[in-house]
């Protein structure tokens, strides 16, 4: 319902001009398959992704006979699905990696004004009223204001927020954060981070250093980086990826605004093209408005 919902802006164009093309084309053939591709690029699926799903695709309507248009298009919700879990379904399974009873850290990155911050105060929302006790820690010491924003989004969902001053270092925001999670036998602690892309050997180095951190306090954490894209921003959420995960290893996608945007298909292109898997989107402004990425619930928002 939630995707039905957020993913309206994409359904309409997409599935639009899917039944205007099954309705042009009785016949399935080498023009209906150029036309389809031409709509799968404007819903922003990317061009390699494209590619590989047209020729699944046209493996899969040779395989089963298929000559009728509209027949084929259950094929593409089926490929569409296929194509976001690949080869490796492993790799792409759902939600995030919660440890069972002991404190799980998520570390947030990504650049400013995609929806990190909001992103941060849904998912402690989520998380709470699942039961488990959530702590924030404003890591993100650079940008003026962005201390205050997530204390807000602290005070609204009621979750405790460890923060220094301005300008001081991360790192160290991010040590006491989880000294206070550990004796405050927190179950979650989400930590914000600066997105300044500009220089990405201080990227590197800045997210490195709050990794080493986190390590040395406990093994194996943090348990998920979730790098914070926002879907209307397109291929250059792409182009930001890239960057990210040279920059530290990179285990979650959350695509923001995905509501705000007709090209919802850069899930795929995502997922796809960097091998990352799509674990929370957002799919509007409300607290309630993030969702585990699932992607039958996803294909089925475009076609529904
Ligand atoms: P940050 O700079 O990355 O921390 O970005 P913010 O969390 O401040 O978000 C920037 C803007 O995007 C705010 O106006 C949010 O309300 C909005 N936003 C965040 N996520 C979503 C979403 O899923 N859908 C929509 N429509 N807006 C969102």
């Amino acid at each position: 319902y939630k995707y039905k919902e957020g993913l309206s802006k994409t359904r309409k164009s997409f599935s639009e001009k899917i039944n205007d093309l099954v309705a042009r084309y009785r016949k399935v053939d080498e023009d209906f398959f150029e036309d389809l591709e031409e709509v799968l690029i404007a819903a922003d699926v990317g061009v390699s992704t494209v590619m590989d799903l047209i020729d699944e695709l046209k493996m899969e309507v040779k395989r089963r006979n298929i000559s009728d248009s509209q027949e084929v298009k259950s094929v593409i919700s089926e490929k569409l699905v296929d194509i976001y879990y690949g080869e490796d379904e492993e790799d792409a399974a759902v939600g995030l990696n919660m440890q069972e009873n002991d404190l799980t850290v998520i570390l947030f990155v990504g650049v400013n004004g995609v929806g990190k911050t909001t992103t941060i105060g849904k998912l402690a929302h989520q998380l709470k009223s699942e039961g488990k006790k959530v702590m924030l820690t404003a890591g993100d010491t650079f940008r003026a204001g962005a201390i205050e924003q997530l204390s807000e989004w602290g005070k609204r969902v009621d979750v405790e927020v460890i923060k220094h001053s301005e300008g001081s270092d991360p790192a160290a925001v991010i040590y006491d954060g989880i000294r206070a999670a550990k004796s405050r036998q927190a179950d979650v602690l989400l930590c914000d981070t600066a997105g300044r892309l500009q220089n990405k050997v201080n990227l590197m180095n800045e997210l490195s250093k709050v990794k080493r951190v986190i390590e040395r306090e406990i093994p194996n954490a943090p348990h998920e980086v979730l790098l914070v894209l926002d879907a209307t921003t397109g291929q250059n959420a792409l182009s930001q990826a890239k960057t990210f995960s040279e920059a530290t290893n990179v285990s979650g996608i959350v695509l923001t605004k995905l509501d705000g945007t007709a090209k919802g298909g850069i899930v795929l292109a995502i997922r796809n093209e960097l091998g990352i898997p799509v674990k929370l989107v957002g799919l509007g402004e409300k607290v309630t408005d993030l969702q585990n990425f699932d992607p039958q619930a996803f294909v089925y928002g475009l076609f529904a």
